[in-house]
């Protein structure tokens, strides 16, 4: 089982579905006069964070999904490459990048960016996670769950080497395994 190769749980399956309703519910006081907002996940890692939010949220929007370069092992690539690309058009609309985690910043600020630069209105970011010790980017999510210290974690759609996405919380695994 995949949840023996962990050394401590350091968010809970109950903490991440509260911490999603509370996220839900300031979505739609903050999106309440928004139209037709596009929920953006960044995937493989936002996939469950992803399914647990939108449930959470009530006001009228849409999903998509992109997949950019990231990890390979436990160390950042630095810049971003489009992997897969979004299917809607985004000019003038309001954006949600729905990350897994928040680590040295990249990723969300090339994508704001990229974004923008496509004709995006507003651009936002929610993430699971945050892990603000280690950011080199000088740019923080609009809406957090978690903030974890410098550590490598996996589980609710983070991955070591595509594994233990499938855990249903968030853990750190046991040293001998790296
Ligand atoms: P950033 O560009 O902010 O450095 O990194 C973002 C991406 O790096 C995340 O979407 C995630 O895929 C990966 N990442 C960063 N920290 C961790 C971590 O502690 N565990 C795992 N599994 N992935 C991480």
């Amino acid at each position: 089982m995949i949840k023996d190769d962990l050394k401590k749980i350091l968010v809970s399956e109950e903490q991440i579905a509260n911490r999603c309703k509370e996220l839900g519910r300031q979505l739609d006081h903050d999106y309440a006069d928004k139209h037709n907002v596009l929920f953006v996940g960044i995937l493989k890692g936002s996939v469950p964070f992803m399914a647990e939010l939108i449930k959470r949220v009530s006001i009228d929007i849409e999903i998509d999904f992109m997949a950019v370069s990231s990890y390979s092992g436990t160390e950042s690539l630095g810049d971003i490459k489009i992997i897969k690309d979004l299917e809607q058009s985004i000019q003038g609309r309001d954006l949600i990048l729905v990350e897994d985690i928040v680590d040295t910043g990249v990723t969300i600020n090339s994508l704001k960016t990229l974004l923008y630069n496509k004709g995006a209105n507003d651009v936002k970011v929610v993430t699971l996670l945050d892990k603000p010790s280690r950011r080199q980017v000088d740019i923080k999510a609009d809406y957090i769950g978690f903030e974890v210290e410098n550590e490598f974690v996996v589980g609710f759609g983070l991955d070591y080497n595509q594994r233990y996405r499938n855990l249903p919380y968030v853990g750190v695994l046991k040293e001998e395994l790296y």
